[in-house]
């Protein structure tokens, strides 16, 4: 007899195991172009400049708790980062926010406040495909979770899409990729976002906008925000915005995020706030304070807060650099394949179109690690590897 009985094993996650088998490779020359994280020209993680010296302005800070919805002055200028400093959603008070564990625990939060808010006969919309973790976050919090064709090979998929809005029920709860989609790298253009807008707004959708990527891709964080600031601001609509600083200040590991509820009136903004407060209490008490001092570091001095953004440029102009390369590698071997996709596609993220058996010849043959989907991550790419890559594709599909 044992209480666990009824535990079956839970294979690991793919991508975080990628990472494991390319750690233990031996091999001299391996690339991992997996997980999507930034790396820097000689393929080292990158601390950004900005984060240097926000580290160096708040190394003397002590080690109390937090309140409970996080650092305020980090919730105000991440709040006024994403939906800009004089938008009526700030300047009326409409904005519930916390601290969140990284993107992923704002998604969680975002979760179980709708969970408490709707109940559990709402289903939650994701994009298929879509970043592996959308389905079990909101499954783990109770929603039935159901899948809408996003993407086609040159594009967002917008009949279905638009289809699948009209066809929901109303009040369904639809995850959106802000900006980046990952995994297909097909953003809607403002256009389509404003034809979204007016079927999310007619048929009382539920918009939670996933925003991993501001910033990384166009390298300009207002310009990443437009579809977030469309609906609340030119629509007026009621939205939930889950934000991860991992990608856009390189802080991975510090897990600091912003859960922020868009709501009509600043009386219920309030009491979403409260209920917000109530979660964090009894699930983590109050959040980690390191990365939520970074970060409001950055963002309240006008010269760190330049640096950064010259910080997004560089790394979201390193990454066009790595698409254009390897487009043109692959071009002039004259590898079969749609390569146009590599330079058209947004963010970190490229699906090559290969098989999973090519997938695992890249691997095993060449120790270049992506995952099965032939996802590849372009920050893992740098000068040094690209041809070497290039080189290895076209060995393997020609
Ligand atoms: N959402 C998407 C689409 C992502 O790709 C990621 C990270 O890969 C996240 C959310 C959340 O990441 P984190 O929890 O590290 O902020």
């Amino acid at each position: 007899f044992s209480f666990f009985d009824t535990v079956t094993y839970t294979p690991p996650d793919a991508i975080f195991e990628l990472t494991k088998t390319y750690n233990a490779d031996l091999a001299a020359r391996k690339v991992n172009l997996g997980q999507g994280t930034y790396k820097d020209e000689n393929g080292n993680p990158w601390i950004l400049p900005a984060v240097r010296a926000a580290k160096e302005k708040i190394k003397e800070s002590n080690h109390e708790y937090l309140p409970i919805l996080g650092l305020p002055s980090f919730r105000v200028l991440a709040t006024e980062l994403v939906f800009g400093k004089d938008s009526a959603v700030i300047q009326e008070k409409r904005v519930a926010s916390c601290q969140a564990l990284s993107g992923t625990g704002a998604l969680h939060v975002a979760g179980t406040m709708l969970m408490r808010a709707f109940g559990r006969d709402r289903t939650v919309y994701i994009t298929n495909p879509s970043w592996s973790n959308h389905r079990q976050v909101f499954e783990s919090v109770g929603f039935g979770v159901k899948e809408f064709n996003y993407s086609l090979s040159g594009g967002v998929d917008m009949q279905s899409f638009l289809q699948s809005l009209n066809e929901a029920a109303p009040k369904s709860i639809f995850v959106f990729h802000a900006s980046a989609h990952n995994p297909s790298g097909w953003d809607p253009s403002p256009e389509q976002w404003k034809q979204i807008g007016s079927i999310v707004k007619e048929r009382q959708l539920f918009p939670i906008f996933d925003a991993a990527y501001l910033g990384l891709t166009s390298g300009d964080y207002d310009r990443d925000a437009f579809a977030i600031r469309y609906f609340a601001e030119e629509i007026g609509l009621e939205i939930a915005v889950c934000l991860s600083f991992a990608k856009s200040m390189g802080l991975y590991g510090e897990r600091i995020g912003l859960c922020a509820f868009v709501s009509r009136t600043r009386t219920l903004a309030t009491a979403v706030e409260s209920t917000l407060a109530q979660l964090i209490r009894f699930e983590i008490s109050n959040p980690p304070a390191f990365g939520a001092r970074i970060v409001a570091a950055v963002l309240e001095d006008v010269d760190i807060d330049a640096e950064w953004r010259r910080n997004l440029a560089t790394m979201s102009s390193r990454i066009a650099e790595m698409r254009l390369q390897l487009y043109q590698e692959l071009t002039e071997l004259g590898t079969p394949g749609d390569w146009k996709r590599l330079m058209e596609q947004k963010g970190m993220f490229c699906i090559l179109g290969l098989t999973p058996d090519q997938v695992q010849h890249l691997q095993n043959e060449y120790h270049i690690y992506m995952a099965e989907s032939s996802r590849i991550s372009i920050p893992g790419l740098n000068r040094s590897n690209v041809r070497y890559v290039a080189e290895c594709i076209h060995q393997t599909v020609k």
